[in-house]
């Protein structure tokens, strides 16, 4: 793989928000950088966007002031295309309209060498129908920076169905020489991340709307059950509700309104409030006051005293030597049939995608709670439990207690199907699934785009596999069998690797 020079003179089109984010990641990385825009003004304000930052940069000594005078030497502003002709790499990350940027793209043709790559940045246009104007569009390609530029390490390279692979290659290589994480997709909408991570939106919205638990308590079982950096309603209040329904509509439509991405009421009514997030100073939840958010928490109940661990627990395992840790007297037993922790005449079982009361109907005991996945059971803070309808308050004070005695704090919600982070967990590695098997990305790279773009703890493939696909299949079936929703429907690469036992790794 050939990676371009550094003394090869990038060209960056657009010096808003992603374009002057982007000249700066070309300069810091030796590039000679045109900064284009039609905007005179843009231009001075893009330029005032990279001067403070890295003004900040030098304050916080994380760069010399000579390497901060060195970088700003090598950024040419421009408003003239005629002047990014000797460009060997030219970036376009002007307003997100296909005609626009197809016009500008047969503009450069004219212009350039037959040999530069051209690339964009768009984060929603196939790059197919970007190239399909050019004469030479083999040599277009996606180059999606996330934001903010400079900070964030991936970059998704995309072919279209007429990008060269050399092109391609080229691109990966010289974003990894400017150390960014570059991962290869197929043109195809949302790309990796902004495809795969619908659901970790979708199904909080979902799971709110259904009454499970309210906004605050579900994104502290996000955080302190789930790993994740934030809460799907903190996250989607600092994208912007409006920016964060608008790509969901996308991708919805780019799919032909496949219900696995369909978009949600709840966030369209903020939209239509106003209530944009962080920006409008309302979103789900309210930023003029200083005030802590109230996660639903119980209080100490008895801790356990008879317990019993009947069978393997499998990814919550690791729950047995928490047991141990806390001094608790367990009797092991084998079981044939799902696993459990009988506590007191309780049994608590790791959802599986039914509801706890659907399996007190089915199972010998109506005493039932069930419990969520943990990204890590040993290390998070919080548990979350749901009781069968038909079993009695004293049952979830008892599992209250257990699980307090585990040195945990809990979060008691409705009994929905698959719970928070089970039912999260098992959609997104679904569509994860579901991009790979139409070959839109190796399993490697979707993993390593979901922990580098959007921060996941670990690969959706990653944990499909610790949960095991026997289990991801049976909580997506149960999930499609309660709601009668295809959203819910387990991809056929999922079924493989279920029935012939085998894993992503
Ligand atoms: P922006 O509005 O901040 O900046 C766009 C700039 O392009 C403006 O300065 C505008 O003057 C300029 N422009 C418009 N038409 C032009 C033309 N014909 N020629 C030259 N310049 C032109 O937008 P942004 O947020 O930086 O987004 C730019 C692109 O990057 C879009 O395709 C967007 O989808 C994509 N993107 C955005 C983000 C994000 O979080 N903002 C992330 C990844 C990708």
């Amino acid at each position: 793989m050939s990676e371009l020079s550094k003394s090869v003179p990038v060209a960056v089109l657009g010096a808003g928000t992603m374009g002057a984010g982007i000249a700066q990641v070309a300069a810091a990385a030796g590039h000679p950088v045109y900064l284009y825009d039609i905007d005179a003004q843009a231009i001075e304000s893009g330029m005032d966007q990279l001067r403070k930052g890295l003004e900040k940069q030098v304050a916080r000594q994380k760069i010399t002031a000579d390497a901060y005078r060195d970088l700003m030497d090598r950024i040419c502003p421009c408003t003239e295309l005629a002047a990014l002709t000797g460009a060997g790499l030219i970036i376009e990350a002007i307003v997100e309209n296909l005609k626009v940027k197809q016009s500008v793209f047969a503009e450069l043709e004219h212009i350039c060498a037959d040999d530069v790559i051209l690339a964009s940045n768009t984060s929603s246009i196939s790059i197919t129908a970007i190239g399909a104007g050019l004469k030479r569009p083999e040599r277009l390609v996606g180059m999606h920076f996330f934001n903010p530029a400079p900070i964030l390490k991936l970059v998704e390279v995309i072919s279209g169905v007429a990008t060269d692979n050399a092109v391609a290659q080229t691109v990966y290589a010289t974003a990894l020489r400017w150390g960014k994480t570059p991962v290869y997709a197929k043109s195809t909408p949302g790309f990796i991340v902004n495809r795969v991570a619908r659901p970790f939106y979708a199904e909080g919205l979902r799971i709110l709307e259904e009454g499970a638990a309210d906004v605050q308590t579900i994104d502290a079982i996000f955080r302190e059950t789930g790993g994740f950096r934030m809460g799907p309603f903190e996250l989607m209040d600092l994208i912007g509700q409006d920016i964060n329904y608008a790509v969901t509509c996308s991708v919805f439509d780019a799919y032909y309104q496949d219900p696995r991405f369909r978009p949600s009421i709840t966030q369209r009514e903020l939209v239509n409030a106003g209530f944009l997030g962080r920006k409008s100073g309302r979103g789900f939840y309210t930023y003029q006051t200083d005030q802590q958010p109230l996660v639903a928490t119980s209080p100490n109940a008895q801790p356990a005293k008879d317990i019993v661990v009947k069978g393997d627990l499998g990814v919550a395992e690791p729950l047995v030597s928490l047991m141990d840790t806390a001094g608790l007297t367990v009797d092991r037993q084998p079981e044939e049939n799902a696993a459990s922790i009988l506590v007191d005449g309780v049994t608590l079982v790791l959802t599986d995608g039914r509801s706890a009361t659907e399996r007190a109907a089915s199972e010998r005991s109506s005493q039932i709670v069930v419990f969520d996945l943990a990204f890590n059971y040993l290390d998070s803070q919080r548990v979350v439990i749901a009781k069968a309808d038909q079993a009695s308050a004293a049952a979830l004070t008892t599992a209250c207690g257990f699980f307090q005695s585990l040195g945990k704090q809990v979060s008691i919600i409705d009994d929905i199907p698959g719970m928070v982070v089970m039912r999260t967990v098992c959609m997104l590695a679904n569509e994860a699934a579901e991009a790979v098997y139409h070959g839109v990305a190796t399993v490697e790279d979707v993993d390593i785009a979901m922990c580098s773009g959007v921060n996941y703890p670990q690969g959706p493939l990653r944990w499909a596999d610790r949960v095991g696909m026997a289990w991801l299949l049976q909580v997506l079936k149960a999930l499609q069998a309660t709601y009668g929703d295809d959203r819910y429907r387990p991809s056929a690469l999922v079924q493989r690797k279920a029935y012939s036992n085998t894993a992503f790794y």
